[in-house]
């Protein structure tokens, strides 16, 4: 975690790792540090990585594929789901399902009417500077004051998010990160005041959490 610091930690096969290990990752997550207690010492390490993970849908990997090859029982589909603890899951603002990539798509030329990765880059720096210049530092680091600030929301979004977290059983810090990835959802979209839309597409983002994968 700490030589990721300032950089990507990228899990694969996330649910194939221990449990224990995994759990450890929760901390860091939202402190940016990481405190090693040996005998008598202690030490912190910094440790601000961003969190990236992949996983199979299930077990045999095919369940939701276009084959209808899974054979998975819905036991053993929420076994091995179940090792991705709630309050870790918390933490995973992103979740999104990838379909498999059919071969002929993979060979075909790139979509032309694509947007390009340079533009893509000049969306992505210009809403970083207005994170940095509306509080100094991104998004993703608001403390629940500094959100209660810089991501007002009127009471009919405020019911919209409400009911979604009770339909998806999400805590009070997941009620916080929606909200945080709705904020740079709509600094992507250059948009001042955080809308409806925007919400309800940081909570379409996460997948899991719906029950949609
Ligand atoms: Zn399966």
């Amino acid at each position: 975690m700490t030589l990721s610091h300032r950089g990507i930690l990228f899990l694969d096969e996330l649910p194939e790792f221990d449990r224990g290990v995994l759990e450890v990752l929760r901390e860091p997550l939202e402190s940016g540090q990481i405190t090693i207690s040996r005998a008598a010492r202690q030490s912190d390490f910094p440790a601000r990585f961003q969190l990236v993970a992949a996983m199979n849908p299930c077990p045999c990997g095919y369940l939701g594929d276009v084959s209808g090859k899974c054979r998975c029982s819905p036991d053993q589909v929420g076994r091995y789901r179940g090792r991705i603890s709630g309050p870790l899951l918390d933490r995973i603002d992103l979740q999104l399902f990838v379909p498999r990539v059919e071969r002929e798509a993979l060979i075909a030329a790139v979509d032309p009417g694509a947007e390009s990765s340079e533009h893509v880059r000049s969306r992505v720096t210009a809403a970083s500077r207005r994170q940095a210049e509306r509080a100094g530092k991104p998004n993703a680091q608001l403390t629940p004051r500094e959100i209660e600030r810089d991501c007002p929301v009127d009471a009919q979004t405020r019911g919209l998010l409400e009911a979604a977290m009770t339909r998806m059983g999400l805590s009070a810090r997941a009620y916080h990160r929606v909200l945080k990835v709705a904020r740079t959802i709509a600094d992507l979209a250059g948009a001042q005041a955080l809308a409806a839309g925007h919400v309800g597409e940081a909570l379409r983002l996460r997948e899991l959490d719906r029950g949609q994968i």
